[in-house]
């Protein structure tokens, strides 16, 4: 099958803020540059970013600092994150509020006297998270996108990348092959420079906040094109998911953590409060910690009828409840709950990927011509992401990448691709229609069960090595299985398998590396390990597509442990 090809300067792998904002500063900087968004989705409509509900970090006030939002996102990571990417991240979150506000056009709540509000998020010393209400991710997306549509980028909507081509000798990276989702046609674009900005998205979890687009399709692609991910052991889980049963898409999907803050109470089956004899600081415990606590409630049967547990907000009175958490009341509403005056029944969730592909704080990879931003990339946060670090994240890095994308293809020439490589992913993805037709929900509830049983929020590693095992078998049994409808016109089916293969993948990296790491950090918890190692040598994991799993030194280049980059401390 050949497929239809097209080239483009610059190519662009998702639109979320990651790559909305590469899109924009390299049009900025090389304006007679062509620069092609490819989206899985549609522009603006799609990913994560659009979710955010809480806000972006950034340190604006006179009282604050980019030294204490940079120890504040160290110190939350456990000292694992790559300290020259968290000082990018803090330093560049200044600007890239500004040019939202005064360039692309965000209104952000205000205090009073017209300066920009910032609210309390947990783990940070100072209230430093920028918002729109509680619909942030929608004002920072909307306005990105009009913007995107406003300048003269292609745009190729509800096309999914399925393969990195590199060049024959495989010394950099060619082009980007895709699914036309509206036509099932193979697309295969040339590029002299790819970004990767797909968002991760630990979707492989039974309970799962991202967008159902996210399937880790960018990770697997990278680790299939001989990258290294970094820390993919952490990942986050968010305490209070919705847990309204089966069959609805509202489970999983997230209840803020300001009602925890506000004073709202966890209780088990026997409607009794259990976090006070977990943690000192009871629901107001930092998301590890209440989500462990609340997993090893419900192994232990303390549960509801849909197996969670409940929130309680009603002490706090119903008006108060409602009056302050208007979306939250309506979101339980929809669902026939009454959050402010009983109980809603709520599950730990996963939420996001610290994890992802390792990269210079310029966002080149080890592939020249491949660069990653967002949720895709590793080494930001470490073991722990604060609440309003990601769309911080996203927006720096892939703002970086579009500047730099710009300035490095000036010297690039377009490259020839290995026809070979795209012969052989267009076999792997013809695959599931040469196979007779089986049941793909059933895979992808063996997938839940396996991740959340044996690589969730508690570890050992009898249960890592069976987890792997039955990740094993499912690989094996996803070869095996086909998909009944061969129309390739939206065929859903097809991207459910394409999906799962992906999910797959990168759920054996995150077992393996879990069973690399013989301790306890943020995120990452052994029953069979449960101390912390020592700060001073601490390690992050590096896993290959082979299942090998190094384990790095952490470079303490602007801090080390016990250290502290603030006047008045150590
Ligand atoms: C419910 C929720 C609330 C959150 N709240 C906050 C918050 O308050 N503060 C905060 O800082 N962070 C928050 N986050 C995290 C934040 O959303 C992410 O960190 C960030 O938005 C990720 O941006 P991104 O650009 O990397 O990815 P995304 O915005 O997720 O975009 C990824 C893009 O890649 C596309 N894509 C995926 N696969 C393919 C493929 N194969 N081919 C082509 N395109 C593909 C997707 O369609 C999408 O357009 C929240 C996340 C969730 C789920």
């Amino acid at each position: 099958m050949v497929p239809q090809t097209r080239d483009s300067d610059i190519l662009i792998l998702g639109a979320g803020g990651a790559g909305l904002f590469a899109a924009l500063h390299a049009h900025q900087a090389a304006p007679e540059l062509g620069i092609t968004v490819a989206v899985k989705g549609l522009l603006g409509k799609c990913g994560c970013t659009r979710m955010v509900q809480g806000g972006y970090n950034v340190a604006l006030a006179a009282e604050d600092s980019v030294e204490r939002h940079f120890m504040d996102t160290i110190e939350g990571g456990k000292w694992l994150p790559d300290q020259e990417l968290a000082w990018k991240l803090v330093t560049l979150a200044i600007e890239r509020v500004h040019e939202l506000e005064n360039e692309l056009g965000c209104f952000f709540d205000r205090n009073p006297d017209g300066t920009v509000h910032q609210k309390a998020f947990a783990g940070q010393s100072f209230d430093r998270t920028v918002h729109k209400g509680d619909l942030t991710g929608i004002e920072i997306m909307n306005r990105l996108a009009e913007q995107v549509w406003a300048r003269r980028i292609q745009r190729l909507e509800e096309h999914r990348a399925v393969e990195l081509i590199k060049t024959s000798g495989g010394d950099a990276i060619a082009g980007v092959l895709f699914i036309d989702m509206r036509t099932g046609d193979y697309v295969f674009v040339r590029a002299r420079a790819v970004l990767l900005a797909t968002g991760g998205g630990p979707t492989m979890y039974r309970y799962h906040t991202p967008s159902g687009d996210k399937t880790c399709d960018g990770l697997a692609m990278a680790l299939r094109a001989g990258l290294a991910l970094r820390d993919m052991e952490m990942v986050q889980f968010h305490p209070t998911g919705l847990l309204a049963g089966a069959h609805t898409r509202m489970t999983g999907t997230v209840l803020e953590e300001g009602l925890r803050g506000a004073g709202g109470f966890l209780l088990g089956g026997n409607k009794e409060r259990f976090m006070p004899s977990h943690d000192p600081k009871a629901e107001r415990a930092t998301r590890d910690v209440v989500s462990r606590a609340m997993f090893t409630e419900m192994r232990k049967g303390n549960t509801t009828p849909h197996g969670g547990l409940y929130i309680s907000m009603a002490h706090l009175g119903p008006e108060r409840v409602r009056r302050e958490f208007k979306g939250m009341v309506e979101r339980c509403a929809d669902c026939g709950f009454d959050l402010a005056g009983a109980l809603v029944e709520v599950v730990p969730t996963a939420h996001y990927m610290m994890g992802g592909v390792e990269f210079a704080p310029d966002c080149t990879t080890a592939l020249p011509g491949l660069f990653v931003a967002g949720e895709d990339s590793g080494g930001v946060h470490g073991a722990n992401r604060l609440g309003g670090n990601g769309v911080a994240n996203s927006t720096v890095f892939g703002a970086v990448a579009g500047d730099r994308m710009a300035a490095w293809v000036r010297n690039q020439r377009f490259r020839q691709p290995d026809g070979p490589a795209i012969d052989a992913a267009i076999a792997r993805c013809e695959r599931p229609f040469g196979t007779r037709a089986g049941d793909l929900e059933v895979l992808r509830e063996r997938l839940f069960d396996t991740m959340w049983e044996r690589v969730g929020i508690l570890r050992n590693a009898s249960g890592l090595a069976q987890g792997l095992a039955e990740l094993d078998a499912l690989d094996a049994e996803l070869e095996r299985t086909g998909v009944g409808d061969t129309t390739r016109v939206f065929n859903l089916s097809w991207h459910d398998w394409l999906n799962l293969q992906s999910l797959v993948a990168v759920s054996r990296a995150i077992t393996q590396a879990a069973a690399a790491r013989q301790e306890s950090r943020g995120a990452h918890y052994r029953e069979d390990f449960p101390h912390t190692g020592s700060l001073e040598t601490s390690a992050y994991t590096s896993i290959r597509a082979d299942g090998t799993v190094a384990m790095k030194p952490v470079a303490f280049t602007r801090v080390r442990p016990g250290q502290s980059l603030l006047k008045h401390a150590a």
